[in-house]
């Protein structure tokens, strides 16, 4: 395991704060497979076998968080086999926010193991804690015919869907429509990650119905990792058939966030890979900075300034999940990509359709057949105006009530959603003011970031 070095141009790990509590798995640690932390599913049904794998990194909770949130909420498959994987759960016991990068594995990365040359292992020889659990793994990574590994990152940035090089995977990042940044990578130079093991490995042609992505869901201790995390988890399942819209309306309301409006394509060129744990950059890169020149000086391998020099390897290099915090030999501090973006196509929603209307955006929303009328109130508590349950109005109060549950008030961040959820009738709002007074009050609160409270009053 690689001691916490702090480095020389970069915030030290535990000057990031961790807001995401560390969940408690209570019951739901046992799995029911006869494998600790592996739930599986049968629908009885013909279909897809779907995987969504968490804590291949045991620091990384936000994945934790979803299946913890996909097995309270009892999701189940409507057709195929659903199975959920807390992976390494020793690492994770051993979860400390004041030094998490300690428990990102026991004695070796779980998520470089995933080749049949190092799950076969000859009778009596050791076996680290991470690939021991591993091998216990494998058959429901076999079994697998979609594969979704939630994963987060060791600094503060951009959610990024990895897919691997294979379009088939490429193109289903697409049609999940969110995050904004997807990573066309191969693998690690260290070894095979579990997106890539047997059939997730094979070429197009010989994968048949096999996908598998990875989702880096931002900064470990972020809150936002967790939404991000839900997010793809339902994506992920209503794409796969594996969850209908009515029951991801009805079991995960608020999970879904808004389409990216566009998805840069980031198509990997390269990598540095430490020569040592001192290994710095020049300037404190978060990720996703575009660097314009080739062989522009980056960092270098003994320290600040000192030793062998990484320059970027050609024109408009974008920097991909730069990080010293795991530095050592061997181990990748920054990816190199070009970047391609594209507006995003029509998302296909669950049903079919071709684009997302206000329509769309409402049946995924918690039903509020139980509220008479939403009041907002300004900060001295006056209500300054009320949306009654009634027809024409209803639509209007699902998103309110929906962004109050899930920001707390009508804050920018809310009504930038709002503007969002209100799709077409966005459009027209700000082509004809007056014409929409719920979506020019989200307008209006975006231009003065003026919060206003809500109360629910019940039927
Ligand atoms: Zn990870």
């Amino acid at each position: 395991m690689t001691a916490t070095r702090p480095a020389a141009t970069s915030t030290p790990a535990s000057a990031l704060t961790f807001t995401l509590p560390c969940p408690d798995l209570g019951p739901w640690r046992a799995g029911n497979t006869g494998t600790e932390g592996v739930w599986q599913f049968d629908s009885g049904v013909p279909g897809r076998h779907v995987l969504i794998t968490a804590l291949v990194h045991g620091n990384e909770l936000c994945g934790a968080w979803a299946l913890l949130g996909l097995l309270q909420a009892g999701v189940r498959p409507q057709q195929g086999v659903l199975t959920l994987a807390f992976c390494n759960l020793a690492a994770f016991d051993r979860f400390d926010p004041g030094n998490h990068d300690a428990s990102r594995c026991v004695a070796e990365d779980m998520n470089r193991q995933w080749s049949a040359e190092r799950l076969t292992t000859t009778p009596g020889a050791p076996l680290t804690p991470d690939l021991q659990r591993a091998i216990a793994l494998r058959p429901f990574v076999q079994q697998a015919d979609w594969l979704l590994d939630l994963h987060s990152m060791h600094e503060r940035a951009a959610p990024l869907l990895l897919t691997g090089l294979h379009p088939r995977n490429v193109a289903l990042a697409q049609a999940l429509g969110n995050p904004a940044h997807v990573v066309v990578d191969a693998g690690h130079a260290d070894g095979v990650r579990m997106r890539d093991f047997g059939r997730f490995g094979l070429p197009d042609e010989q994968a048949g119905d096999c996908r598998s992505l990875l989702i880096e869901c931002g900064f470990h201790g972020d809150l936002s990792s967790r939404d991000v995390a839900h997010d793809m988890c339902a994506r992920f399942l209503a794409t796969a058939g594996a969850l209908s819209a009515a029951d991801c309306q009805r079991l995960l309301p608020g999970w879904r966030l808004p389409d990216a409006p566009q998805q840069t394509q980031l198509t990997v060129t390269g990598a540095a890979v430490a020569q040592n744990e001192r290994f710095c950059f020049v300037e404190p890169y978060q990720g996703l900075e575009t660097i314009a020149l080739a062989g522009t000086v980056i960092g270098h391998h003994d320290g600040p300034g000192i030793g062998e020099a990484v320059t970027t390897p050609h024109d408009d290099c974008v920097l991909v999940m730069p990080s010293v915090r795991q530095a050592q030999a061997g181990v990748t501090v920054v990816r190199f990509a070009r970047a391609a973006c594209r507006t995003m196509p029509p998302t296909l929603t669950p049903d079919g359709k071709t684009t997302m209307t206000f329509a769309d955006n409402l049946a995924q929303l918690p039903p509020v057949t139980h509220l008479a009328e939403l009041q907002l109130l300004d900060p001295a508590g006056k209500v300054v105006a009320t949306i009654e349950n009634k027809p024409g109005k209803a639509g209007s109060l699902a998103v309110y009530a929906a962004l109050a549950a899930k920001h707390g008030s009508i804050d920018t961040a809310a009504a930038e959603e709002g503007l969002q959820l209100f799709a077409e009738h966005t459009e027209t709002a700000r082509t004809h003011p007056g014409s929409h007074p719920n979506i020019d009050r989200l307008l209006e609160i975006v231009a003065t970031g003026k919060a206003l409270a809500v109360k629910l009053v019940t039927a």
